[in-house]
């Protein structure tokens, strides 16, 4: 049985204006910032109740009533989401957070959190008659949006910084899509993107440029309530870029109140970037509601290396109203928190999710988590798509020769 949306607008979160939510919105026309999805949350808690939610599929579409899409035939889907909530004990002992959690998201198809928010918005610009989409993007993007696209049967031009992983321009490639690699950062590729979207009549799902991507994302604040049945955690330690995973679960949190799954308690939101692109961290710590442009932004990291936000007022609203805080953290120490997570847990994550277990040591150390804390980290991104950051000198051996044994005893000594 299909359950329909209850979107009733799409209002700006700055200027409050409302706007026809069944025509194709990017920014808000008023003042150029972010646009949200509204629904009628009572209609929708209707259908959507706890019983009902037992017997549908764990994908975006799980949660239909508050997402953007009106007919079925539009709801694209490649089993994304319902990903395990797992419990790292072995690394939460290390980390002094015995209660640690870790969502996978390197389970979605194209090995990201990625694939919520472009699943969303390439569904919804599908049905609004959108046949070409472009964004920029440091890699997992442009491989979720290349692969909805395809499935969509529509087409993809994606713009990723020329010094982006070889994998993710590949595994666009093989998705289908048109790959451009522009010689600059993320926003270097917006531009180009924004330059020339109008004239050829591409949809830019730039982030946070248009109200659906986030929407995808929010499924994940709705998943990790359903799945601690039905309260949330203490804190949420998230790799900050664009910051759609924050504003979409700040989101989430505030419809699951108002539908009655959850009271007014909220989890601590956890910023985490790194020291060499640290945007949102600085202005929280500036106390600003705004964050300038990152000069010369480099990190190892390519899912923050995002070097202004145009959402990050809503970004620094959610993390100051939920008591949370704002955290960069070397490259150095995310790189050896992502060969520890993947070690000790056998989760082989990305480095941005390396950069949130860093911080939650961190975090621990410096007394803002306590070790009864419930914390979740969210693993965004396999590590499948950075083998190049693992060591690769191994010993080879000669069959027969006379130092075989002495190799295997010796080589890896000294790892302990
Ligand atoms: C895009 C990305 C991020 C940042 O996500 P935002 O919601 O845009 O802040 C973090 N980790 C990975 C692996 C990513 O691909």
């Amino acid at each position: 049985m299909a359950f329909e949306s209850a979107m009733t607008s799409i209002v700006g979160s700055m200027s409050g204006k409302s706007y026809d939510p069944d025509q194709l919105l990017t920014v808000d026309p008023e003042d150029g910032k972010v646009l949200l999805v509204e629904y009628d949350l009572e209609r929708a808690a209707t259908t959507l109740t706890k019983e009902s939610l037992q017997r549908r599929a764990w994908d975006l579409w799980r949660y239909a009533e508050v997402m953007p899409v009106r007919a079925e035939e539009h709801r694209l889907t490649l089993g994304e989401g319902g990903t395990p909530l797992l419990h790292a004990s072995r690394l939460g002992a290390q980390l002094g957070v015995p209660n640690l959690l870790v969502k996978d998201e390197g389970r979605n198809p194209t090995g990201s959190f990625k694939a919520r928010g472009l699943g969303a918005a390439v569904s919804r610009a599908r049905e609004l008659g959108v046949k070409a989409i472009a964004l920029p993007s440091a890699g997992n993007a442009a491989a979720a949006a290349s692969a909805y696209l395809a499935r969509g049967g529509m087409d993809a031009y994606v713009f990723m910084p020329e010094d982006a992983p070889e994998t993710f321009k590949r595994e666009c490639r093989a998705l289908g899509a048109k790959v451009f690699l522009v010689d600059g950062l993320i926003n270097d590729a917006g531009a180009i993107v924004n330059a020339h979207a109008a004239d050829r009549g591409w949809f830019d799902v730039s982030t946070l440029k248009e109200p659906y991507r986030a929407e995808g994302k929010k499924t994940m604040g709705y998943e990790i309530v359903e799945q601690l049945g039905w309260r949330v955690p203490e804190a949420v330690i998230y790799p900050t870029g664009g910051g759609t995973g924050i504003v979409g679960m700040w989101k989430a949190f505030d419809e699951l109140e108002q539908m009655g799954f959850i009271g007014s308690k909220r989890p601590k939101m956890v910023v985490v970037q790194s020291t060499g692109c640290a945007p949102i961290v600085k202005a929280y710590e500036d106390g600003e509601r705004h964050a300038p442009l990152w000069e010369n932004a480099t990190t190892i990291a390519p899912g923050v290396r995002v070097p202004v936000a145009i959402g990050d007022y809503l970004i620094l609203d959610a993390v100051r109203a939920s008591g949370g805080t704002a955290i960069a953290v070397t490259d150095e120490d995310l790189l050896a928190a992502t060969q520890l997570i993947s070690s000790v847990e056998g989760m082989h994550m990305s480095p941005e999710v390396g950069a949130c277990v860093a911080a939650t040591g961190q975090l621990r150390e410096s007394g803002f988590l306590s070790e009864s804390d419930e914390v979740i980290i969210f693993g965004t991104g396999s590590g499948l798509k950075h083998v190049d950051l693992v060591d690769g000198d191994y010993p080879v051996l000669t069959p027969g020769a006379g130092d075989v044994a002495d190799v295997i005893d010796n080589w890896y000594a000294n790892e302990a």
